[in-house]
């Protein structure tokens, strides 16, 4: 069966989810549904939640809230929450938001058409969130066109079994479950000779892909066996865990001439007190020490991080180190955000939880010291001739591309030179969060 009309898809939170929303988009227009400019007049309407931060759960709420009108005028209009929130807040969701229709769990993405078209038909909401062993949309291929034609995503593993005690991965997404290689290695040749020139390998955990298939882990064995796709001229991939890094993954990065030098490897705390309440699994001393490996291997990788500020019991000392942690290592960019107790997780009753007060005047700290340390490495980049990727057109009707490094750059002019082409750019400004270059 098809449908016609419209559909729009709102999506929050990481890359995965984005990449999810990508597959659910193409199975809606494979269901015969094109993609709307709005929610309100759409006849199916996908959110796609998050459950990282408390405020991404908030804006869904505020989603299904607005949506309600749209859905009296148009009573056959179907309302999907997929993701993180529907997976934690199943019940809660379907009771309190009575005009949603189908609550869709993170493992069930594969399943939305046929649902779709039983709620249109039956006329009943359905909830559909079950785990599964082996999950369909994981070895779903990338979807035709994404929003950037030239670079997609290559989702490689799923879930993690970390158990973090402030996350709630390991409950909404399951433990980890790795793609076989022969199928990665299969989509990422078929993206290419769709003209794909750039893929980012993705999972919660990247770099612990394979302990799952039983061989130990494999993920600098899949970087190497991607780089021979013919077609293919850059590899990146994010999430990495400190504690599977290892010296195989740092020399990878300083010798395969695809793989991008770039890790974003989150280290959270400075203070071991706190690493071990995180359950993060390695020490300070332990990620330093994978940092030096990293940079003795591969001299020009950059690297990027997470900071949590305020997480239970963080002593003014401990915080204190997170700021001498930053100073030391001198990471390119960081994410950083306030502790917020999410449902379900260890961390979520823990004792001594911090006032919103001190959070927000320590999460201004963090952002002072590493606005300087990152506009540094940019002001240090004029002058400089990189090699950038040109992915398109940006805001202000710029165009734009990143360097190997992970760095935007935005130019005026491309002159002859078309998306999917690799320049050489000089650098002529570095700004607080990007590059303003020239081709040369
Ligand atoms: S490693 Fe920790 S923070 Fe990252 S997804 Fe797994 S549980 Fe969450």
């Amino acid at each position: 069966m098809s449908l016609s009309g419209k559909y729009f898809v709102e999506t929050y939170g990481c890359q995965m989810n984005e990449h999810d929303s990508e597959k659910m988009c193409e199975l809606m227009e494979q269901l015969g549904l094109e993609s709307g400019d709005s929610a309100d007049s759409a006849d199916v309407v996908i959110i796609n939640t998050c459950a990282i931060r408390e405020k991404a759960e908030h804006k869904v709420h505020s989603s299904l809230g607005k949506i309600r009108a749209a859905k009296l005028r148009n009573p056959d209009m179907v309302i999907v929450v997929a993701g993180c929130v529907a997976q934690q807040q199943q019940h809660e969701l379907s009771k309190k938001f009575r005009h949603l229709d189908l609550v869709l769990g993170t493992h069930n993405i594969s399943e939305l058409p046929d649902l779709v078209e039983k709620i249109r038909k039956d006329r009943q909401s359905i909830i559909r969130v079950g785990f599964a062993e082996d999950i369909r949309s994981l070895h779903m291929t990338a979807p035709r066109r994404g929003p950037r034609p030239i670079c997609s995503y290559v989702t490689i593993m799923q879930g993690c079994s970390n158990f973090c005690a402030y996350c709630v991965v390991p409950y909404t997404r399951g433990r980890e479950q790795s793609r076989s290689l022969v199928e990665i290695l299969e989509e990422v040749s078929q993206l290419c000779s769709r003209g794909v020139k750039e893929i980012t390998l993705l999972g919660q955990n990247v770099n612990a892909y394979g302990k799952d298939l039983g061989n130990g882990n494999r993920f600098t064995e899949l970087l190497e066996k991607i780089s021979n796709t013919r077609g293919l001229v850059r590899i990146r991939f994010t999430t990495s865990h400190p504690r599977d890094f290892d010296a195989s993954l740092a020399t990878a990065l300083g010798s395969l001439d695809k793989v991008c030098e770039h890790i974003h490897l989150p280290l959270q705390s400075g203070s071991d007190r706190i690493l071990s309440s995180m359950k993060r699994g390695y020490s300070f001393s332990e990620y330093l020490n994978k940092i030096e490996i990293l940079r003795s291997k591969a001299p020009k990788c950059s690297i990027t991080t997470d900071i949590i500020v305020g997480f239970p019991g963080e002593s003014d000392d401990d915080f204190k180190s997170t700021l001498t942690a930053l100073e030391q290592i001198r990471f390119d960019q960081i994410f950083s955000f306030k502790f917020s107790p999410r449902p379900g997780t260890k961390a979520e009753h823990m004792a001594d939880q911090i006032p919103e007060k001190i959070k927000k005047e320590r999460l201004a700290e963090v952002h002072s010291i590493q606005d300087k340390i990152t506009q540094g490495y940019h002001k240090q980049l004029e002058g400089s001739v990189v090699e950038v990727l040109l992915e398109g057109r940006g805001r202000q009707n710029q165009f734009y591309g990143r360097t190997r490094t992970n760095k935007i750059v935005n130019f005026d002019d491309t002159g002859s030179y078309r998306e999917g082409t690799v320049v050489r750019v000089k650098i002529l400004r570095g700004l607080n969060h990007s590059l303003f270059g020239k081709i040369v």
